[in-house]
């Protein structure tokens, strides 16, 4: 075990002081999950709007929202997507697809057009599951985060300093025994993750994706959608959430991988999740396309 240790050291120090990755922010944080965020004052907002949440339909609103319009999710991204360890989750930045746009989202509560920024996940342990919001008292083991940032801003940076600045899909995955569907765009990150350990490391997928593939056959016409904020600090109150109902299903084998990524001191990344904030009488609205008719009845 000693020597094991030296070797990690060794191989850590020179990737502590590597270089910021592609979108010019600086990595080595200064704040981590092992207390779900509860020791996170004063780097994170302490607004009445914080997020995740528990969600549940029965508290809330059910309205007619119009569905979530993805444009250009199924035009084939321009360069390859990277996948990043930045130290606590694993998360790509979306380039331009081929035809020089930006894949977007608009629709649900959304006002005007959301541009794809970035991709990460969520996740427990062997023994513990990892999503961030609670659907119908349920805990997911890893939930897959979309940030899209509104066209009226220049960059990510300045949507985050209004209301109405990002919005934020939120995908849940449960672990199935046989999964009987293959997605080849969540396959392609997954076997990317061991290549991507220690903190710091980047890899290339193989091939051209959309967006489109990170969501494979995902209902999307079910969802719930609230004012919320991101989920590490600084907890900016700047997000419309929309968390789809619905997991995709995935083998236990490609979840797993998550666990073995370290942070930049060598722990592993676990439970990278942060602890249920409270509602604080915000309204949720759940768009469905099912039928609810028994649901009133009871
Ligand atoms: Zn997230």
């Amino acid at each position: 075990m000693g020597v094991n240790l030296l070797q990690k050291l060794f191989f850590l120090l020179p990737l502590a002081y590597q270089s910021p990755s592609n979108d010019g922010t600086s990595q080595n944080t200064d704040w981590n999950f092992d207390q779900n965020g509860a020791d996170w004052q004063g780097i994170c907002a302490t607004g009445f709007r914080q997020s995740p949440m528990k969600l549940s339909v029965d508290s809330s609103l059910i309205v007619p929202l119009p569905r979530i319009y993805f444009g250009n999710y199924d035009v084939p991204l321009k360069r390859p997507l990277t996948l990043v360890n930045k130290g606590y989750t694993a998360d790509m930045t979306i380039p331009e697809t081929r035809n020089g746009q930006k894949p977007f989202i608009t629709g649900g509560l959304l006002k005007g057009r959301y541009v794809a920024e970035g991709v990460h996940f969520h996740w427990g342990s062997p023994v513990t599951r990892g999503s961030e919001h609670v659907i119908d008292r349920r805990r997911f083991d890893v939930e897959m985060h979309i940030v899209h940032r509104s066209t009226r801003y220049e960059d990510l940076t300045e949507a985050l300093n209004h209301i109405d600045g990002v919005a934020v899909l939120g995908v849940m995955f449960k672990i199935v025994r046989n999964p009987h569907r293959a997605y080849p765009g969540l396959r392609k990150i997954f076997n990317a993750v061991p290549d991507i350990v220690e903190y710091g490391a980047e890899m290339d997928l193989p091939g051209s994706l959309t967006l489109g593939q990170l969501l494979g056959d995902l209902n999307t016409r079910d969802f719930f959608t609230y004012k919320g904020s991101l989920t590490t600090p600084e907890c900016n109150e700047a997000v419309t959430w929309t968390v789809f109902a619905d997991p995709l299903p995935i083998s236990l084998a490609d979840i797993s991988k998550l666990w073995i990524l370290q942070d930049s001191n060598g722990n592993l990344i676990r439970n990278n999740y942060r602890e249920l904030q409270p509602r604080n009488n915000r309204p949720v609205f759940y768009r469905t396309n099912k039928d609810l008719s028994n649901f009133y009845l009871g």
